[in-house]
């Protein structure tokens, strides 16, 4: 559907042997290790969803400025202009969440809580900004023409790699029910005051 950017493909490992020299933990720890790895692609997938749906407002916003039905510019009809204001409030929220999530990973602070809740909020928001992207634009939306039915489906995927938006709800619900789980109104007040963890 899309991702034309990045070559994907499988990788197979087959027989591999590694010398214990090129071990990169305790033994045992491999999967921890991989899973910590996540953490931070998570925060780049969400930072990567801000991009995309601010990219899919600019365009929206500029089209509905110019194009005209019923006298006036689409942006003047509240129906367009209300659509508009609540991709402007999604793409906001989500990058302040994201900021808050990568500031935790900067003081050092555990984040693998606030990367699952950044990329399922950024990604979720993505996905919705895109598809009201292609709205604005009307039938032109649904055109090669435009580059929003394109935002709509590099959207797609962000909810899907990285762990799919449903895991990232096991991730937060597993941190949410287990004891000592930092409060999240440390969120952004933890990233000056708590000790390093
Ligand atoms: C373009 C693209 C690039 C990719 N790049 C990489 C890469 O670079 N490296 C890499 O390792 N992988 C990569 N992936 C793989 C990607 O991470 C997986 O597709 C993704 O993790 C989902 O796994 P799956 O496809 O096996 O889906 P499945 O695990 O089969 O899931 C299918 C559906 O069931 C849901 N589901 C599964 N388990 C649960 C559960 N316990 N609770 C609730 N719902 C559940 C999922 O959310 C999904 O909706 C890429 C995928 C794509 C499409």
């Amino acid at each position: 559907m899309g991702l034309t950017g990045s070559a994907t493909a499988t990788v197979r490992f087959d027989d591999v042997r590694v010398p214990e020299g090129r071990r990169i933990g305790e033994e045992g720890q491999g999967l921890p290790i991989a899973l910590a790895g996540l953490d931070a692609g998570r925060l780049g997938i969400a930072a990567v969803a801000v991009g995309l749906a601010q990219g899919a407002l600019d365009d929206a916003l500029a089209y509905a400025k110019q194009r005209e039905t019923f006298g006036q510019p689409i942006a003047g009809h509240q129906g367009v202009a209300f659509l508009l204001a609540d991709m402007e409030a999604a793409v906001d929220s989500a990058r302040a969440t994201v900021l808050a999530a990568a500031r935790r990973k900067d003081a050092g602070l555990p984040y693998a809580r606030q990367a699952s809740i950044a990329k399922l909020v950024a990604t979720e928001a993505a996905m919705r900004v895109t598809t009201d992207a292609v709205q604005v634009f009307g039938g032109a939306g649904y055109t090669r023409d435009f580059p929003v039915e394109r935002y709509m489906r590099e959207a797609k995927v962000m909810q899907i790699f990285e762990g799919t938006n449903q895991i990232q709800r096991l991730v937060i619900s597993r941190h949410l029910v287990r004891a000592g789980a930092e409060p999240s109104h440390h969120v952004l007040r933890g990233a000056i005051e708590e000790p390093q963890a």
